[in-house]
């Protein structure tokens, strides 16, 4: 990666006995989209904020471009903030709520008739740009709000859940829009959300907050294929979580005791190793287990028996819940192509050993 622009180091911040920021360090990169994700209260907004000068650390330091900026109030950072309710300027149009900032600053007329053109245009607003903010849909308010950070040339934007406000529909096609603009632009973007579809779709990297800590850094695919606790691999989409026994962990392969079957999986991402007997987690998705046919027995593949329960038809695939003897429940997607099964059928459950992750406790 190229050299962080941004740099937290060991950042906490208390509010009187409370830690809601626990030391906390995080190097983000130069056109980076990295996203802060989280449950509600895991520290996600401290951290903006204390990015953007509205709350200082209690201890640790924030530096951009090779100075130390958490001491400087929020207009001396090159960064803006958009958040989820707008704030825009309900008796001024479109065009002047975009150039307010311009003109305060006394940037000449020709620039901000420029600069304010400009960015209208990237965010589709330029036949809207004499309309007042009420005039306008939620998506378009919130195209705005956007316009409104982009158009002071900010080093790093930070958004704060900025599509809380809208309905699924809108909200997932302003996700690939607002994608598509940070990449156009290039700037750096910090974005919160508690959203972890939304997470997965838009950024370079994930950093997911547990109680003001973060838990995992990784690229999406990193988070979703190898999440390095029972905590992430639970908190990005949907999962099983099979109690198990560690039978032996070598290097990067694990065989685990799964009802007294030997399952093969990935070993866990750093930490201590777990011992020869120890309690352990197998996380594997629904998606990566098939239902194989009798004989059938692919190399590399994990196989379990199982009784089928129920299967709930939604769309595009039949979630089909599953139980081992042992009493542990599963859940399979099934491509709607897969070979029908009742409730009650015994069946053969497989997946690829390198699909599975062992989780320390
Ligand atoms: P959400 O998704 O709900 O916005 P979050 O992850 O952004 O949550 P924060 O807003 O950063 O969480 O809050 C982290 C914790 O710090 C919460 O428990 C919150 O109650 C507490 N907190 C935040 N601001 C203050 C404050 N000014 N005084 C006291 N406690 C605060």
């Amino acid at each position: 990666m190229t050299a962080s622009l941004l740099e937290l180091r060991s950042v906490t911040k208390r509010f009187g006995d409370f830690v809601a920021v626990d030391n906390v360090s995080l190097a983000i990169a130069a056109g980076e989209f990295l996203t802060l994700l989280g449950a509600s209260g895991s520290g996600k907004t401290t951290t903006l904020r204390m990015i953007a000068g509205f709350d200082l650390p209690t201890a640790g330091e924030i530096w951009m471009e090779g100075q130390s900026i958490h001491l400087l109030p929020p207009y001396k950072r090159n960064v803006n903030t958009v958040f989820q309710n707008y704030a825009l300027f309900p008796h001024m149009s479109v065009w002047d709520n975009v150039a307010y900032g311009l003109k305060m600053r006394r940037v000449a007329r020709a620039e901000i008739d420029e600069r304010v053109g400009q960015v209208l245009e990237m965010v589709h607003l330029e036949q809207l740009a004499r309309r007042a903010p009420r005039q306008l849909s939620g998506g378009q308010q919130q195209r705005v709000a956007l316009a409104r950070a982009l158009v002071n040339r900010p080093k790093v934007l930070l958004l704060d859940e900025p599509l809380g406000a809208l309905d699924l529909k809108l909200r997932k096609e302003m996700q690939l829009e607002l994608k598509h603009l940070q990449t156009q632009v290039g700037i750096t973007f910090v974005y919160v959300t508690h959203d972890q579809e939304e997470a997965l779709t838009m950024s370079n990297r994930i950093a997911l907050m547990r109680a003001g800590r973060i838990e995992q850094v990784g690229t999406p695919q990193e988070i979703y294929d190898r999440p390095a606790t029972k905590y992430v691999a639970d908190f990005i989409g949907e999962t099983n979580l099979l109690s198990a026994r560690v039978r032996i962990i070598a290097g990067d392969r694990a065989t685990l005791d799964v009802e007294g079957q030997a399952i093969d999986a990935q070993a866990p991402a750093g930490g201590p190793v777990p011992p020869a007997g120890g309690q352990v987690w197998l996380s594997v998705r629904p998606e990566v287990m098939t239902i194989l046919r009798d004989g059938e027995s692919p190399p590399g593949h994990n196989v379990l028996v199982g009784t089928v329960e129920e299967g709930i038809y939604a769309g595009s695939l039949t979630r089909l819940r599953l139980r081992l003897a042992g009493g542990t429940a599963l859940v399979l997607h099934m491509a709607p192509t897969g070979s029908a099964v009742a409730p009650g059928q015994q069946v053969r459950i497989g997946w690829p050993a390198a699909r599975g992750v062992c989780l320390a406790e």
